[in-house]
């Protein structure tokens, strides 16, 4: 027997409809390129992407093709999101940050066929169009004031007077919900860069379940900064999210700076942040640097690396702001976990209660995971046994963009496809998950596995480091021995034997690292996280003591 619902896709132009008809007048903020703040509503994103969508069928341009855009968080760059996918095209975020010839690579390998950036970008731009044959329509995120006269683009011309010359009548076609709806490229630390395509379904999906209150618990009562950009994994789907939930929305533009996002976190009563670790560094360390304080900052989301324990104390006991660890990944939408405490943790002490918000937390409903061995056998949940994380739901991945690297899939007895994250974790009774290290990461010393993240989390947690990153070394008896490499705080003093006096009684002994190594600065990568193969890259001539 069938059920006898209506059989509505869920499609990402339903979340605009709906953000318009029940939150028209609530606040989009963004702080431009240009530097100013910029006041819409959700009204005006939802007008303007219809707009959008009747100039895209102005240039033909086919279902299913992909419009990329180079832009940092605002009002535009959401209005893409819902006017691209909406009218059945595929928005694909590109990371600004990445090396031209790598964007130049995924332009082409994605077959972008237009192409909407914002003017900080421009340089960028010029250097690369000429590679990419295949995007025919160049458009600037700028009034047609702000336009060059001369960029050398061919055909570029400005968003206002693209969208500005079509009108806002438009119906959203019905489709079906598995239909393509954006694109990101994993960040590719081997090899090339691989495409995860979402769908209409995926997407709305996923942000059913972000927006759930042990989630990331959004609300209409919300004002919710986004800080992670829209190009990693769609903010963490909070655009859609957002609109399901009719919060206002903060945009940081390109400043990222810690009294930037303090004085927009102020000037717009912001109840919600998201970002990764590296933008809550720069945070704190203006707040704690200028003595404030938060008058209506309830929570933060940080995730995208391993939080460490010192900033989930900053935040809670300096600054009254929860902590909520969160994990994820580009093939997951991206979200798996966020460490929200049950009663049970909640009857804890404050200790104890401290240890489990180092963990990434519990999987959200939608997201199933596992640990396993070597031979995919299933290991207990006893938040002490560690394995190779799997994970499978309906917004995590099946296949890459054009199948490549194949079937990325482990299958269990039953024939069920589970997706291996490359993270190697251990699962509590209570099912809190903890990251002990990427499985490339990970330091095996005697036969015995040393979590480079605890390495890095007890060094990070001594006043005089700014930043560490622990990677293995190659050694002839424990076939890999840990060193920490450390960037001193402006102005600090700190020896290597200091440092690892700080590890005594914190880990066992054959756990603490065999050296310190000061650096100016660890290598990041193109979304913030530290580039560990870099980091081994630029100690090739490193030896470790006595060997
Ligand atoms: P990306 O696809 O670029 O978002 O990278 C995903 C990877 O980032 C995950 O597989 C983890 O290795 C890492 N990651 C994300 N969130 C966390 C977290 N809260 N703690 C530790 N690692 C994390």
């Amino acid at each position: 027997m069938q059920g006898q619902m209506q059989s509505q896709p869920l499609l990402i132009s339903s979340l605009i409809v709906h953000a318009e008809r029940h939150h028209g007048s609530t606040e989009i903020v963004s702080r431009r390129v240009e530097g100013d703040i910029h006041r819409a509503t959700w009204r005006s994103v939802s007008r303007r992407s219809r707009q959008i969508a009747n100039a895209l069928d102005a240039l033909h341009l086919g279902f299913g093709e992909r419009v990329g855009t180079l832009a940092w968080n605002g009002y535009r760059h959401l209005e893409l999101y819902f006017g691209v996918s909406g009218s059945g095209r595929v928005l694909h975020t590109l990371n600004p940050r990445l090396h031209p010839e790598q964007l130049v690579w995924i332009i082409n390998h994605a077959d972008d066929r237009a192409l909407c950036f914002d003017m900080t970008f421009l340089p960028l731009v010029q250097a690369v169009w000429s590679k990419c044959p295949g995007v025919k329509h160049w458009v600037a995120l700028c009034d047609a004031d702000a336009l060059p006269a001369d960029s050398g683009i061919p055909g570029l011309q400005s968003y206002e007077t693209w969208i500005g010359a079509y009108g806002d009548t438009y119906i959203w076609p019905e489709f079906d919900e598995n239909t393509a709806s954006s694109m990101c490229y994993t960040s590719g630390t081997t090899g090339n860069p691989k495409g995860a395509v979402y769908s209409h379904r995926s997407t709305v999906l996923h942000a059913y379940g972000a927006a759930l209150p042990d989630a990331l618990g959004c609300s209409a009562r919300d004002a919710v900064l986004p800080v992670v950009p829209m190009f990693h994994v769609n903010a963490w789907g909070l655009p859609y999210s957002a609109a399901a939930v009719g919060c206002k929305l903060v945009f940081p533009g390109p400043a990222l700076d810690g009294k930037s996002v303090y004085d927009l976190i102020e000037g717009e009563q912001v109840t919600m942040a998201a970002g990764v670790p590296t933008v809550w560094q720069m945070l704190l360390g203006h707040v704690q640097s200028n003595q404030l304080t938060f008058s209506s900052l309830k929570r933060t989301v940080i995730g995208g690396a391993a939080c460490p324990p010192a900033m989930i104390s900053a935040f809670r006991d300096g600054c009254g702001v929860e902590v909520l660890h969160a994990w994820g990944m580009t093939e997951m939408s991206p979200l798996g976990t966020v460490c929200t405490l049950k009663n049970a943790q909640l009857a804890l002490s404050p200790e104890e209660q401290n240890g489990i918000r180092l963990k990434q937390g519990r999987s959200i409903f939608g997201v199933d995971m596992k640990i396993v061995d070597g031979e995919g056998k299933e290991l207990p949940w006893d938040g002490k046994t560690f394995g190779d994380l799997l994970v499978r739901g309906p917004w995590i991945i099946a296949s890459y963009f054009k199948g490549e690297g194949g079937d990325p899939l482990q299958y269990d007895e039953a024939g069920r496809g589970w997706f291996p994250t490359g993270d190697v974790a251990t699962i509590d009774a209570d099912g809190f998950m903890q990251i002990t290290d990427r499985s490339k990461d990970v330091i095996k010393s005697g036969g015995e596995w040393i979590s480079s993240i605890d390495i890095e989390n007890i060094a990070m947690a001594h006043p005089a480091v700014a930043m560490a990153a622990c990677i293995g070394m190659k050694h002839p008896k424990w076939d890999e021995r840990p060193i920490v490499a450390v960037v001193r705080k402006p102005g600090a003093e700190l020896t290597r034997e200091a440092l690892l006096a700080f590890y005594e009684g914190k880990i066992a002994k054959w756990q603490i690292p065999d050296d310190v190594v000061f650096v100016d600065a660890i290598p990041l990568g193109a979304t913030g996280k530290m580039q560990k193969m870099t980091l081994r890259q630029q100690l090739a001539d490193y030896r470790l003591p006595g060997i």
